[in-house]
């Protein structure tokens, strides 16, 4: 860290990634930073936790703006910055540039504000550069299309195979075309989605996530992702990055973020599985389905009734706790989607209020914590069906989004070719310790009364291969011991108590 003039300025530490500097007033500082190389083959044992981390590696530049750009703790994030983009050397080391805001190595000017600037993509190296071609059914808006996609080529010894991510570009143009319809917003004109190969490849199921950037998003897939055949899931992640352009990068929430994580996150779920079926991925029987997988998460969740304020305070250590905002907002959002229809005779629905919340937030800067999102919610029902109405389902919903009640869906909730039923579903159940096994690898804690002892699991049992998915009861558990000399697999289903719960179901006729 230096003046403009050259002299040199001591950084003193005062905690992690943050440094006091003192200086004449008025100084014009320049600020340095260098980013570490890190080995490509190291991408390989990444897991979502690392993926947002800068990459330095032959062939590859990413990063996330407040993951590699030191920023002054003074600025408002909300204050526009006069901002040059210009990435020396790489034009010449035949490096591709693309960001948040722009594409090409620059200098390029930009006036995103500080917040901005922490959420921004910035991408180089030797990417595969792709522009959709205009989706069918949207060229009144050809501008809005313009998305950019890319995905990097493995560098040294990590070979990922990336040929099942060649569809990726036209079904992401196509989901980000369908949301815009939706939220009737052209969006940026510039609009980045990147997609990087991250952990190891594997043979069964599939591991991917993401995250809503500054006009993009970015994407982290397993190196051997077949979009064809995850095609309904990897649609559904692009929907959902997609949309915190609105909820959550423009509608931003105020307060402990974590408390409104069922609007930002849960609503955002919804969203995307309703702009899936709106663009015609979902037929009845598949949105039936979706609707009664998520129904039963919600209702089996441990976490299902505990308060806002606790369940934010376990979000980071716990996977369930952390899934549950998603779950709980998701079903918040099909309730409150039926009462806007409900009280306005189907003149309104809820991606009517999310576009006024948009425009709200828009026009005036301000941010939404849950006291402000239910008054929006309650003056929307109330301008349909009196404030009476209005005000019992805020209470109904407060008592959900913060105290942990449990939603209640009316039978016609998703109108009248589906009906909401009690059906028979099934806590979640292994029938062993799964963490004392994984870290044995032996299996310990085999409950005689489990179905893992009913499928021929035995304590003791040493276990070579085991692929099950936690939380899932439905989904087969499959475990593989070692039998003398043989190698047996075991699978079954990890059904533990049954409970009515509510399942959706396409009405004949
Ligand atoms: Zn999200």
């Amino acid at each position: 860290m230096h003046t403009a003039d050259g002299a040199a300025l001591a950084l003193e530490p005062v905690g992690p990634q943050r440094w006091r500097v003192a200086h004449a007033r008025g100084a014009r500082l320049v600020v340095e930073a260098r980013l570490p190389e890190n080995d490509a083959s190291r991408r390989a044992g990444w897991d979502s936790s690392d993926s947002y981390r800068p990459i330095v590696e032959p062939g590859l530049f990413q990063a996330i703006g407040h993951l590699a750009l030191p920023l002054p703790q003074h600025v408002d994030l909300d204050r526009a910055l006069a901002l040059t983009v210009a990435y020396e050397g790489f034009a010449e080391a035949g490096w591709e540039v693309v960001d948040s805001f722009g594409r090409g190595p620059g200098p390029r000017a930009a006036a995103p504000t500080a917040g901005e600037l922490r959420g921004a993509l910035f991408v180089a190296g030797d990417l595969e550069l792709a522009e959709p071609a205009a989706c069918p059914g949207a060229r009144r808006r050809a501008r809005a299309h313009r998305a950019r996609r890319l995905r990097a080529r493995g560098g040294g010894g990590w070979a990922p195979d990336l040929a099942g991510v060649a569809a990726l570009p036209a079904l992401a143009g196509r989901v980000i075309a369908a949301e815009r319809e939706l939220m009737r917003d052209p969006g940026p004109p510039h609009y980045l989605v990147s997609a990087l190969p991250v952990g190891e490849p594997m043979e069964r199921g599939s591991a991917f996530g993401g995250t809503g950037l500054t006009n993009g998003f970015a994407l982290y897939l397993m190196p051997n992702l077949d979009v064809e055949r995850e095609g309904l899931e990897v649609l559904r992640l692009v929907a959902h990055e997609c949309f915190h352009a609105w909820n959550g990068l423009t509608l931003r929430l105020d307060g402990p973020e974590e408390q409104s994580y069922w609007f930002s996150e849960g609503f955002t779920d919804w969203a995307a599985r309703e702009v899936l079926r709106r663009a015609g991925w979902l037929d009845d029987a598949a949105y039936a389905a979706d609707l009664s997988q998520r129904l039963r998460d919600y209702h089996a969740s441990a976490w299902r009734e505990t308060p806002a304020e606790e369940l934010a305070e376990a979000f980071w250590t716990d996977y369930a706790a952390q899934r549950q905002p998603y779950l709980r907002g998701d079903v918040v959002a099909m309730r409150v989607d039926h009462a806007l229809r409900d009280a306005s005779g189907g003149a309104d629905e809820l991606f009517a209020l999310l576009r006024a919340l948009v425009d709200e937030a828009r026009a005036t800067g301000r941010r939404f914590d849950t006291p402000a999102l239910l008054d929006r919610l309650e003056a929307r029902v109330a301008a349909h069906a009196g404030a009476e109405r209005a005000r019992a389902l805020r209470a109904t919903l407060r008592a959900v989004v913060v105290d942990g009640a449990t939603v209640e869906l009316p039978a016609d909730a998703f109108g009248p070719r589906f009906a909401v039923e009690a059906a028979e579903a099934y806590a979640w159940d292994p029938g062993f310790d799964l963490d004392a096994t994984v870290a044995s690898r032996v299996a310990t804690g085999v409950r005689a009364d489990g179905p893992a002892a009913r499928a021929g699991l035995a304590e003791g049992m040493a276990l070579v291969g085991m692929s099950l998915m936690p939380g899932e009861a439905e989904h087969e558990v499959e475990l593989r011991v070692q039998d003398g000399d043989a190698v047996r697999e075991l699978r079954y289903l990890p059904r533990g108590a049954a409970s009515r719960v509510p399942a959706v179901r396409c009405v004949e006729g």
